[in-house]
């Protein structure tokens, strides 16, 4: 029996197998990353090679996990349980080979101020000069990933933003019904911890409208 046979019906004890199943590793896909598709009878899913010398167990949780997002449907196994577990743990196996200079003070002073440097170091990456998403943590390669337009702000604004990246790796993501919240109440409650974080969020909104505002002649002067 395939993998992908055997996690569907430990989910679904009830129901049969009527699919054609496809596993696939390659290495398109980001690090620890998958994802599953069903066209008419085939039911595919793909891994990232680096999935290949995984527990099969884990791997049943991360497809059983999968299945339910296909299927729309919620529920747990032990199986879903282990890769939760796993995928928290990611971070362990990730080289921490890309630590931008600038934003691992930003980090080095924050962990110092609210975490008692209890947090260790992911990835530190510039992104994009992105106004929609202002940064973003990722656990499958844990690296937090910065906007460009914080590369000029005042310190304070860019630990503001680091902060708030990092109380994400901090708490990772809370699981609930195999749903998960990103800004729970816990969350939420050690970013207001921040001092005077209402005026910083004004600051931040106030450089992302400052941006907009700027005539699309300037620009081609300073290109
Ligand atoms: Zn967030």
């Amino acid at each position: 029996m395939n993998l992908i046979q055997e996690s569907y019906e430990r989910l679904f004890p009830e129901k049969e197998f009527s699919y054609n199943a496809k596993m696939e590793y390659n290495r398109r896909l980001a690090p620890f990353n998958a994802n599953i598709a069903l066209h008419r009878n085939v039911l595919s899913v793909n891994m990232n090679l680096q999935w290949k010398d995984i527990d099969e167990e884990i791997k049943i949780g991360l497809i059983q996990h999968l299945l339910l997002k296909i299927f729309r449907k919620k529920g747990m196994t032990q199986n879903i349980e282990l890769y939760n577990n796993f995928t928290k743990n990611i971070h362990i196996l990730t080289p921490k080979d890309k630590i931008d200079p600038q934003l691992e003070i930003s980090f080095d002073r924050v962990n110092k101020l609210f975490l008692e440097s209890s947090l260790e170091k992911p990835n530190l990456c510039w992104g994009t000069d992105s106004r929609r998403k202002l940064a973003h943590y990722n656990f499958h390669n844990d690296t937090i990933t910065v906007s460009t337009i914080f590369k000029e702000a005042a310190p304070h604004v860019l630990d503001y933003v680091m902060y708030h990246e990092m109380l994400h790796k901090h708490f990772k993501f809370e699981h609930n019904n195999g749903r998960s919240s990103y800004h729970s109440p816990a969350f939420k409650a050690a970013e207001r911890q921040y001092p005077e974080y209402q005026e910083i969020e004004k600051e931040i909104t106030g450089l992302i409208r400052g941006m907009k505002k700027k005539p699309a002649s300037l620009w081609r002067f300073f290109r």
